[in-house]
């Protein structure tokens, strides 16, 4: 397998900060499209990655999965993507294709196990594993990259490759619609795109938060209303009424407060919390027959019909635009709740 090297950002162990790595891409194959990153989104995955937060990590960790860039280069087989295309790949570069999961076009699901963009084994480079975007190229199959509208800000898009289809799915998934009334919890990088989506859906959007002085971004962002969970009397206010709410908080938490928010039969979809949560009370979900959830990402076909939906109706993310060599402080920014909406990295300061 013949390699290039490139230069990428990453973390050697779990207590280092990010700084500049050589790492080795493979050479494009037949069904292969080599990408010259142009942007790439600062997931807390990111971070809980480099961090170990879900143990599992191995160094060094090169994250980043929500990629924008150009085609610079297609093997013989494709024809989903010419050169000069402007495309994206989020948190999947391929998966088995053939399973129950990869069928239904859930390859985040692929029995055999989806390969992630970074921290995944990489079945092309022997006892290598893969690496993310903070890179200045990546080279990924056809069938993992994705068409960008062209009427969107480049920069602003690239949220929308994790931030986005992760919050778009749960929504679909659920079958939100006009006049529900659905709680946002969490107003960082995937809340800011759930208030979004949820808003173009027609519902009626409560931003769900610790940070009161966030209120007012979050009615500029679509919320209709702004419950501060810290204010006794506020969630009392909205106790039983909710149709569906959207979990974004990215730690364990005390549950029974928000499964109280909810109506009989109502739902409430984690994406945040990948860790062990406080015990809940049995009867925050018996009484009222209410349902706790769980979502991952969404599948490739999903990414695309978001992106495209994001392309007619202008949706894009509310970002601060960074250059690599701020991405410790801007990790730090976002450990401590310091983000509006969503940092993105011009690659270029890279290249
Ligand atoms: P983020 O930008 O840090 O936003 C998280 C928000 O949650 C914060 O802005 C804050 O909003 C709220 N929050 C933080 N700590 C909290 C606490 N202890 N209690 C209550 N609320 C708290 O993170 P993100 O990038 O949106 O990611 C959110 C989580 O989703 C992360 O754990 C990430 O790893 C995970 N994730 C999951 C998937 C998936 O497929 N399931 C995909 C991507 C990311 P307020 O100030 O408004 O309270
Ligand atoms: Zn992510």
């Amino acid at each position: 397998m013949t390699t290039a090297t490139v230069k990428a950002y990453g973390a050697t162990a779990s207590t280092e900060v990010l700084k500049p790595l050589d790492i080795q891409r493979r050479a494009a194959g037949a069904d292969d499209i080599k990408i010259d990153i142009s942007y790439c989104g600062v997931c807390h995955s990111d971070i809980h990655t480099v961090r170990d937060d879900w143990k599992g990590s191995t160094y060094p960790v090169v994250p980043g999965h929500e990629i924008i860039g150009r085609v610079v280069e297609v093997g013989d087989n494709v024809n989903s993507h010419k050169i000069g295309d402007l495309v994206g790949v989020g948190c999947m570069v391929d998966s088995c294709q053939t399973c129950s999961s990869c069928e239904q076009n859930l390859e985040q699901f692929c029995e055999k196990g989806a390969t992630f963009t970074y921290n995944s084994k990489d079945k092309h480079i022997e006892g290598s594993q893969t690496y993310g975007g903070y890179s200045t190229s990546v080279v990924v199959d056809e069938k993992f990259v994705l068409r960008i509208p062209e009427n969107l800000d480049e920069a602003a898009t690239a949220p929308l490759l994790c931030a986005g289809v992760t919050t778009w799915s749960p929504l679909r998934h659920w079958k939100v619609k006009k006049g529900d009334k659905v709680g946002v919890i969490g107003l960082g990088g995937l809340g800011h795109m759930g208030v979004k989506f949820a808003n173009a859906l027609g519902a009626h959007v409560v931003m769900i938060t610790t940070s009161p002085e966030k209120g007012k971004d979050a009615k500029r962002l679509g919320a209709h209303e702004v419950l501060v969970s810290k204010d006794q009397d506020d969630m009392k206010k909205h106790q039983g009424s909710f149709d569906f709410i959207l979990n974004t908080i990215p730690v364990g938490h005390e549950m029974d407060p928000y499964l109280g928010l909810l109506k009989i039969d109502a739902t409430m979809v984690l994406v945040g919390a990948v860790e062990p949560l406080k015990p809940f009370h049995g009867g925050s979900v018996i009484m009222g027959r209410k349902r706790i959830a769980g979502s991952l990402i969404g599948g490739i076909k999903e990414t695309q019909e978001m992106l495209d939906f994001c392309g007619e109706h202008n949706i894009t993310s509310d970002i601060e635009l960074i250059d690599m060599q701020d991405i410790n402080t801007a990790y730090e920014r976002v450990t401590s709740n310091d983000v509006k909406y969503r940092f993105v990295i011009d690659i270029k300061s890279l290249k």
